[in-house]
């Protein structure tokens, strides 16, 4: 695809509904060609700042740059954008192909070049031998390729996906996830992909965005959001971390780096509460001493090797160089 490498930017980007502050002057330079996560609680702001990056929202306040010019005032159609939709907004009565082709129709594009262009793009999600199919003659996962080939079509320098894998089956959902990942790739253009998940998020993001309460918590690399939280509500957010209050403070801690021991050898006193078998590994819930609950995540055969039970003591243990702490 012809424009590559076009940088996104969101500069004090405010929504308001009436009295309602959804997105709160969040400001953020998203790296050109880059699969980012907008990833938040319900009601976090994360569709609100979508919406508005596509131009089907307007914005109150702040700037958004797409190639250092200001798209905030442009229709959806003139930024550079393509937004795909959580129900896929297929149209019934027409095929594939012309679902694929619809924007190009609308451009006044002549039949044959358009239903080229959506040949071609069904090459890329893989559905060339369904496109004189009606959607709903498609399954759920066919009916997603579509809406994602109809908003390839448009060339965008910036693919908007709202919550894209929400409507299928974990099985279905796992797999194009891998799918979307290829794509972006192949494509080298920005997927900007809001979901409400941090395993898919941390599948596929190279930068994460975490919303909470209309403002941008933490972004950055997925890897260092995972491993280096900021706050309590990362730390909780991405799960896989026990959050611990210390004498020195509040601290972020995976339960992968704890370890049990006989009571009164740990750093800390604790009982037993739960025992949780995953498979390839085991998870203890226990409660220490000052009433914290904290969860350690032990690989199945260190576990086997001195299985514990509900209300036993033990001690809990830790390097201390994996406790990482938390703002406020
Ligand atoms: P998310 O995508 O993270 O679930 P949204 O951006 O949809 O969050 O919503 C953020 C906040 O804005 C919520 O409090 C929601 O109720 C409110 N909101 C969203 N859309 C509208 C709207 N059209 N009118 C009024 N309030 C809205």
């Amino acid at each position: 695809m012809s424009a590559q490498h076009t940088e996104l930017e969101l500069v004090a980007v405010t929504k308001r509904y009436g009295r309602t502050v959804a997105v709160d002057a969040i400001s953020h330079r998203f790296n050109p060609s880059v699969y980012a996560c907008l990833l938040g609680p319900s009601g976090c702001g994360k569709s609100s700042t979508l919406r508005m990056i596509a131009g089907h929202e307007s914005i109150s306040d702040g700037a958004i740059l797409i190639g250092k010019k200001d798209v905030s005032r442009r229709p959806p159609a003139k930024r550079g954008t393509a937004m795909m939709f959580q129900n896929y907004a297929l149209f019934p009565h027409l095929s594939v192909a012309e679902n694929v082709a619809f924007s190009l129709r609308m451009k006044g594009e002549e039949k044959t070049a358009r239903l080229k262009a959506a040949g071609e793009m069904l090459e890329l999600v893989d559905l060339s031998h369904l496109s004189d199919r009606l959607p709903d003659q498609l399954s759920g996962g066919q009916q997603q390729r579509v809406a994602l080939a109809r908003a390839l079509i448009t060339r965008p320098q910036v693919l908007l996906l709202d919550e894209p894998l929400s409507a299928l089956d974990p099985f279905l959902r796992i797999r194009m996830r891998g799918e979307l990942k290829r794509l972006q790739r192949e494509l080298g253009i920005t997927f900007v992909h809001v979901t409400h998940g941090q395993d898919e998020a941390l599948a596929l993001a190279d930068e994460i965005v975490v919303m909470n309460n209309a403002v941008i918590e933490q972004a950055g690399p997925a890897r260092e959001v995972f491993d280096r939280p900021t706050t309590a509500f990362v730390a909780r957010f991405l799960g896989s971390h026990n959050v611990i209050r210390l004498d020195l403070g509040s601290f972020a801690l995976r339960a992968d780096a704890l370890a049990l021991a006989d009571s009164g050898q740990g750093q800390i006193e604790a009982s037993i509460t739960g025992v949780e078998y995953q498979g390839t590994h085991v998870s203890v819930t226990t409660r220490t001493s000052d009433d914290q609950e904290i969860s350690v995540l032990l690989g199945d055969r260190d576990f086997f090797a001195k299985p514990r039970n509900p209300g036993e003591s033990v001690g809990l243990t830790w390097d201390q160089e994996t406790l990482h702490r938390l703002e406020g």
